[in-house]
């Protein structure tokens, strides 16, 4: 669990945006391969079963389809001599023919993924389609929540990760209730009660501090419970100092342990999944406030974020997840004369027809090169180049809605810049 790294939003976006486009590629035939090395699986074992898969796949009648076969697991195996030791999370390869031109155009591509998680079981498959889904679920933001659900009978202790919760522990007090036996004195029973409960706080902050820090490593922690139990529990600091840094809300449930934790994941979820949410929140925020003003930081639209880019003025770009827009890079084959355009994925073909059936302005030839790059991927790697940071953002929020008044991207300045 220590190799799960928090990732950049464009990282994320990064791989998001990969593994989509290789969900959506289909094989001629049953040809299309995908290698899931978890960490520890030595490479050579990985090579010797798929040599095995390679004498295996003469057996396939259509010649196409074997010598697609055998061809990518060639260049798989080619791929896998470079490494000396499995990565530490593993690695994923997708491997096989596919089209670059229509039917028969086809050609051996390999993408090779160092996960953000951990590989966790071995999976060879050749198939029509790449299996993506294993890679897709790692993609599932996986913080460790955990949960403590405490009255002064019961306790339970729960860990909320992707969309599971799990209950983890029960603890019970044998805390006797608030009414005394006939014949004790009130005092007497009053001191044993608090006695026992501040024995059982003591036992549920050290189950805590096992589950929450040392078998698991949560990154937020919620208490719950019905009335002022809960209070009472943080108040007397019965749990490890750390555990406390990572309290994120304090719910008030009807009921504590199991059941509790149930409820509290219920009342919680707005707690939960609003995290990165107010952190996107905060930014946009910050971009509307500087826009407003008159002297303000802010520029939004594509050429002035663009200019301010090449000028090394960049502080930070937020940008909506769902842009779709790619950057063209045309150059003319015969003068060399090149340009830039910023489009819309939709609006590609299209253009790309247009541009390949106009004559240079140059040289009146009409012959290209024609590259392109997805827009967030391209102002990511010219951010870098000036030290600026780009924060992907979820576009079906209020806050993404704002940015899109915008166009879905803006940028605040390291400095004002007067012409
Ligand atoms: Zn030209």
């Amino acid at each position: 669990m220590s190799k799960i790294e928090e990732k950049s939003s464009v990282e994320k976006y990064r791989l998001k945006q990969l593994v989509a486009e290789l969900s959506k590629k289909r094989g001629r035939g049953t040809e299309l391969i995908s290698l899931y090395i978890p960490p520890g699986k030595p490479i050579h074992e990985v090579i010797n079963a798929l040599r095995e898969e390679w004498g295996t796949a003469s057996n396939i009648k259509s010649d196409t389809t074997r010598s697609h076969v055998q061809d990518a697991l060639v260049k798989t195996m080619q791929r896998l001599k470079l490494y000396k030791k499995t990565p530490e999370n593993g690695l994923v390869i997708f491997c096989g023919a596919l089209p670059t031109n229509g039917l028969g155009s086809e050609t051996i591509f390999l993408y090779e993924i160092v996960p953000i998680k951990p590989v966790q079981t071995y999976l060879y498959r050749c198939d029509d389609h790449f299996h993506t889904e294993f890679l897709q679920e790692m993609l599932k933001e996986e913080t460790y929540i955990g949960i403590i659900s405490i009255d002064t009978s019961e306790a339970g202790l729960g860990l909320l990760y992707g969309d599971r919760v799990e209950v983890a522990e029960v603890l019970t007090s044998g805390v006797s209730g608030k009414h005394r036996a006939g014949g004790q004195s009130a005092r007497r029973f009053e001191r044993l009660r608090e006695m026992e409960i501040n024995e059982f706080f003591h036992r549920v902050g050290r189950h805590a501090t096992k589950l929450f820090l040392e078998e698991n490593k949560i990154s937020k922690l919620v208490i719950s419970g019905p009335g002022p139990t809960k209070d009472d529990f943080l108040k007397g600091e019965y749990l490890h100092y750390q555990l406390r840094d990572k309290i994120i809300a304090v719910i008030d449930t009807s009921y504590a342990g199991e059941e509790g934790i149930r409820e509290t994941v219920m009342k919680a979820e707005k707690v939960l999944e609003d995290l990165r949410l107010v952190e996107e929140m905060k930014m946009v925020q910050n971009f509307l406030r500087e826009v407003s003003k008159e002297d303000g930081l802010a520029v939004y639209g594509i050429q002035a974020i663009e200019n301010s880019l090449n000028q090394g003025n960049v502080d930070i770009i937020i940008v909506v997840e769902d842009l779709n827009m790619i950057v063209l890079k045309v150059k003319c084959k015969y003068c060399g004369k090149e340009k830039i355009e910023y489009i819309t994925r939709e609006e590609y073909i299209k253009r790309k027809q247009e541009i390949i059936s106009t004559a240079c302005t140059e040289c009146q030839r009409v012959e290209y090169e024609i590259e392109e790059e997805d827009y967030i991927e391209y102002i990511a790697r010219k951010a870098d180049i000036v030290g600026a940071r780009v924060e992907v953002i979820s576009s079906k929020t209020e806050t993404g809605l704002m940015l899109k008044n915008f166009g879905g991207i803006g940028a605040i300045l390291k400095y004002k810049y007067h012409n």
